[in-house]
């Protein structure tokens, strides 16, 4: 029986001290998190600013008293500020200021990821807001009900920046999106999917500012306006939502780390550090669209890796089973999913790589109702023939279809496997010849 410290519990910490719990017995398990919350699910920030639930307590799923009930040790507003990985110690300060020296048999890193905050003059004027925690959300909500605050400048056209826009507009504000990259979303979709999401936005009255760096904000205490290397904008409100960094400071120099700095793992989550495991977005991922280590930073990858991390820590061994990167987003009427690469940035990395697409009603013509158009693009390696992503658009819901993408490029199934595959058919749901089918069909 071992004791075994997990710092941070958030998404990856909460699933590994779950885990842990649930289905050993015996072992000490002490968790420290700096936050007063646990498990808060970030994927609804938008939807809780713009109104779209009606508040934020379906936004947890665990606490310390739960996790408690089960067993841990949960320390909540404790710091951990160095560790010892040859003594085995954390060393933590607790909220009421008391420094503890906690040793550990098996450690478990889970201390996430910060918002990447660029360093431009004004970064910390008021109503600069970064995204990230409950904490951000509220402090933005309660900014909202302010009338006075009636532009809002989005930085960023990743998938945060992009729901967060949709908010705005909800709550009626004016709100300008700010990227350098030409388009929305790029990392995900192919430029002919983020013209749909920017037509999308574009018609719900959100300005586009794209092929703009943002230069410096400025303001008279409170943000004023937004400065880029092309414009001015106005603002009562900037949100900063270009990316996040793993949050690595306990680590720094001490383990091997990725380019960003992420703790490099394998595949059962262990560090370069005999006995400890890093995990969620603190970590690498295996990614199986390109057979490497990468840096992928969702909720999802989090608690598998926190259940392969738990496994592992009481000896039984697991593996993971690498990710692709699958994701989902939708924006008022528009759902677009995708997995694995898009075409750009299979060619950028040297893959001899095509294409397929087919756009066709999702269900059969003769279905008059409820029947929206859908885009489907099959990204795959010319050479071997292997699926390598796959990208959905549609206003209608198709977003379950991605996961047999995901499967097919963490297994390596070719186009020409998908072109006969038994897809099952019935009006209500899809075409006979239906556009996965179709697609694979028509790839060349
Ligand atoms: C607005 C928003 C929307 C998102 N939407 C989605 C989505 O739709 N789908 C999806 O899959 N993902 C989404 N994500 C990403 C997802 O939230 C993250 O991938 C996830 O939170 C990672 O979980 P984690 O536990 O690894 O890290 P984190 O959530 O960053 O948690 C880390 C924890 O460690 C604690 N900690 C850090 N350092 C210390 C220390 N020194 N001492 C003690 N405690 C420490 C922190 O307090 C925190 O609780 C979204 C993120 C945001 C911000």
């Amino acid at each position: 029986m071992s004791k075994i410290v997990v710092i941070g519990a958030n998404h990856a910490g909460t699933a590994a001290v779950n885990t842990i719990l649930d289905n050993y017995k015996g072992h000490e398990v002490v968790v420290y998190d700096k936050n007063s919350n646990i498990s808060f699910l970030g994927c609804g920030m938008a939807l809780w600013i713009g109104n779209q639930i009606s508040g934020s307590d379906g936004l947890f799923y665990s606490n310390k008293e739960t996790l408690e009930g089960k067993g841990a040790k949960v320390n909540m507003e404790a710091d951990v500020r160095n560790i010892d990985f040859d003594k085995k110690i954390v060393y933590v300060t607790l909220k009421d200021g008391t420094e503890v020296e906690e040793s550990y048999d098996k450690l478990i890193l889970a201390t996430g990821s910060l918002p990447i905050i660029p360093n431009i003059p004004g970064k910390d004027l008021d109503n600069v807001q970064q995204v990230k925690l409950f904490q951000d959300a509220q402090e933005v909500i309660k900014k909202l009900a302010d009338d006075s605050i009636k532009k809002v400048t989005v930085v960023g056209a990743g998938y945060i920046g992009v729901e967060l826009a949709e908010a705005f507009e909800r709550h009626g504000k004016e709100v300008v999106m700010i990227d350098m990259e030409d388009r929305p979303l790029p990392s995900y979709y192919d430029p002919e999917f983020s013209e749909m999401m920017a037509d999308n936005l574009k018609k719900h009255n959100i300005k586009l500012a794209f092929g703009e760096g943002v230069k410096e904000i400025v303001g008279d205490g409170k943000v004023q306006k937004v400065v880029t290397d092309k414009n001015e904008y106005e603002s009562d409100m900037a949100i900063l939502s270009i990316g996040f960094r793993p949050n690595v400071a306990l680590g720094q120099g001490k383990l091997e780390q990725f380019r960003n700095g992420a703790y490099i793992v394998n595949k059962k989550q262990e560090t370069s550090q005999k006995d400890v495991y890093a995990i969620g977005d603190c970590a690498t991922v295996y990614d199986n669209s390109i057979n490497d280590i990468n840096y992928i930073a969702l909720a999802t990858n989090a608690v598998r890796s926190g259940i392969v991390a738990a496994h592992n820590v009481c000896g039984t061994e697991l593996e993971s089973a690498g990710v692709q990167g699958s994701n989902g987003i939708n924006i008022f009427e528009l759902k677009m999913v995708s997995t694995g690469l898009n075409y750009v940035k299979a060619k950028a990395l040297g893959i001899n790589a095509t294409y397929t697409d087919f756009k066709d009603t999702q269900k059969a013509g003769f279905m008059e109702i409820d029947n929206p158009e859908v885009s489907i693009r099959i990204v795959y390696d010319k050479d071997t023939r292997v699926i390598v992503g796959a990208q959905v658009a549609s206003e209608h819901d198709m977003s379950m279809g991605i996961h047999m993408f995901s499967l097919a490029v963490q297994e390596k199934v070719t186009i020409d496997k998908l072109a006969l595959l038994d897809i099952f058919f019935l009006p209500h749901f899809n075409q006979p010849y239906n556009y996965i089918t179709m697609a694979a069909l028509t790839a060349e």
